[in-house]
């Protein structure tokens, strides 16, 4: 398949999310056309990546359907120069899209050594190397050198909301985090920090995402 099909065939996904009404803002629709899946899956995959489901990648995990990385990054709403957290790298795409948005550097922890290197190669091959910075760890503990956050962004199923990732919130900030069982069904929950530091949530319902597996998490 060459390039040019990919371009085309990745442009014709948006416009059904957008039909439907998933994909409303403008902003995250410009970073997913500049920032197109195909670049972030292995290659026996690329010929499906714009097709709006999850596809394997490396450790038996998942890069998420377009559909999804829209609407965590839409309900997100960041903001140039926003300080961003994102717990799960995987292959780094919602890391790079997330880098777009922001047009800052990003942070990104990812627990399985192997993703952390396939991630990596990706940004670099897609061009995101300067500005995404991939963390080799355990991400239910947050990363508390670049803490207090505008958003966190976690991309794996928790039991519960992580308690150091509400902590490194900054007041008036927020966290997306899925939290339900530890196979395939969660709700997408939108955690205020308040400016008085109390925490409001927000259900967005259910969603389906691998667990996060870590000391705030399922235990491995
Ligand atoms: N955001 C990713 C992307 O754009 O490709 C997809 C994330 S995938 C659905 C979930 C990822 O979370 C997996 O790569 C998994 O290894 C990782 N993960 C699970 N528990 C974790 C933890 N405690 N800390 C960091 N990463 C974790």
């Amino acid at each position: 398949m060459s390039e040019v099909s990919e371009v085309e065939l990745w442009g014709r996904l948006i416009k059904p999310l957008e039909r439907e009404g998933i994909l409303y803002d403008g902003r995250v629709r410009e970073a997913m056309l500049r920032v197109p899946r195909y670049l972030f899956v292995p290659k026996e995959y690329k010929k499906y990546a714009h097709v709006d489901e999850p596809l394997p990648i490396p450790a038996g995990q998942t890069v998420s359907a377009p559909h999804m990385v829209a609407i965590m990054l839409q309900l997100a709403d960041l903001r140039p120069g926003m300080n961003v957290l994102e717990i799960g790298t995987g292959s780094g795409w919602n890391a790079a899209l997330i880098a777009e948005l922001v047009k800052t550097d990003v942070y990104t922890i990812e627990r399985i050594s192997e993703l952390v290197e396939f991630a990596r190669r990706n940004l670099e091959r897609a061009g995101y190397s300067d500005r995404v910075h991939v963390i080799p760890g355990d991400g239910t503990k947050g990363f508390p050198p670049k803490a207090p956050y505008d958003r966190i962004l976690v991309t794996a199923g928790a039991p519960d909301i992580p308690k150091p990732l509400v902590e490194q919130l900054k007041p008036g900030g927020k966290l997306l985090i899925p939290v339900g069982s530890y196979h395939l069904w969660q709700d997408l929950l939108e955690v205020f920090k308040l400016p008085d530091g109390l925490v409001k949530v927000k259900n967005h319902g259910g969603v389906a995402f691998v667990p996060l597996i870590g000391e705030y998490g399922w235990k491995g």
